[in-house]
């Protein structure tokens, strides 16, 4: 019998391997999902009284201090400190309790700043990350040090995966710490249901930044059953990209227009430049992923956006919870 534990699993990844696990949790396997009320995991003794309770044999650590760019920007030692703490926590208690595995999360987002494209798992060490997210960059990379160091030492499976942009239902939609497509998601609500005297096709909706940086996305429920996926048949120590094709990369203002279509907004968009734009790009390859699993079908960009939207919509007061 397989026990997997979640750390995170009340997060936007963490409910979306719950939905993913409701529909297709083998008989031999069992899932908890813990939040940070079930644990602080910042906290040694409360990460050890987690595992000492649950007995997990498998991990898949999510938890971590998450945010976009401006909430970066402006904290990046939190970012650091609490990430490395969490961290360690988890992978050393993981070990003292004898998981067999554990699935970290990177990001594309800690790759070096000055780098070649496409970005491949190779190149997670290559370079200082962007200075806008150093802090959060610096916590991640240690994780796959740490995995290496228990793998050398213990023989340990302990392994991570790197997700680009991640978006869907559960996502943080609190206006000062969103990532890009819940805090667009957001400020559209706010602009088609405020001053409702004004006819629509006379509202502007700001994208902050020139518009156009590229990024890559990958929906929640898709990166839930890759996780699943690598949990279950992803036998090595080295990280794997967890990302849709480079084909589906987007600018900023194609999310915009993506998210206007799921408003079924009517009036105009327009780039703020004096905003900060972050990285230009992080490319990602996913061929690693592709030489494994060749057929996977990614959720279509457009659809995944209304999905979103139509439950931030349904769920609006949690979302901005
Ligand atoms: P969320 O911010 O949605 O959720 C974070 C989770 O971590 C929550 O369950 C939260 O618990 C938990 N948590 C935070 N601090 C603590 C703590 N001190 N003790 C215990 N639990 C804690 O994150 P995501 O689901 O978006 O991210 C999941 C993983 O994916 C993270 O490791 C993140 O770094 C990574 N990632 C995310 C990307 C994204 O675009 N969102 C992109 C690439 C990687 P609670 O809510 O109960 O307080």
């Amino acid at each position: 019998m397989k026990k997997v534990l979640v750390t995170g699993g009340t997060g936007l990844v963490g409910k979306a391997l719950e939905a993913v696990i409701k529909e297709q949790s083998p008989a031999d396997e069992q899932w908890y999902f813990a939040g940070s009320k079930d644990a602080d995991l910042t906290n040694l003794a409360a990460t050890q009284a987690l595992f000492a309770r649950e007995k997990p044999t498998h991990v898949i650590h999510l938890a971590a201090m998450v945010g976009g760019l401006f909430h970066n920007m402006n904290n990046n030692l939190d970012f650091l400190r609490n990430n490395l703490l969490i961290n360690d926590n988890v992978l050393q208690t993981a070990h003292e309790q004898d998981c067999v595995k554990v699935v970290s999360c990177l990001s594309t987002c800690i790759f070096p700043d000055k780098t070649s494209y496409p970005i491949d798992e190779t190149m997670v060490h290559n370079g200082p990350p962007h200075p806008s997210n150093y802090g959060y960059s610096y916590a991640k990379r240690l994780i796959d040090v740490q995995n290496h160091a228990y793998h050398d030492k213990y023989g340990r499976l302990y392994t991570s995966v790197i997700p680009c942009n991640i978006f869907g239902p559960y996502d943080n939609y609190k206006p000062e710490v969103s990532h890009v497509i819940p805090g667009m998601i957001n400020r559209m609500h706010q602009l088609v249901t405020e001053k409702l005297d004004v006819p629509e096709s006379e509202k502007v909706f700001t994208v902050f930044g020139s518009g156009k940086p590229l990024r890559q996305f990958v929906y929640s429920l898709d990166l839930a059953e890759l996780m699943i996926w690598v949990l279950r048949n992803y036998e090595s120590v080295e990280p794997i990209i967890l990302s849709a094709d480079e084909a589906q990369e987007v600018t900023i203002f194609e999310v915009a227009q993506a998210i206007a279509k799921a408003f079924n907004f009517k009036g105009k968009l327009v780039c703020d430049t004096s905003k900060a734009d972050g990285q230009y790009k992080k490319t990602a390859s996913n061929a690693k992923l592709r030489s494994l699993l060749p057929d996977y079908a990614f959720t279509d960009f457009e659809t995944a956006i209304e999905t979103s939207v139509k439950w931030y919509k349904e769920n609006y007061d949690q979302a901005r919870k």
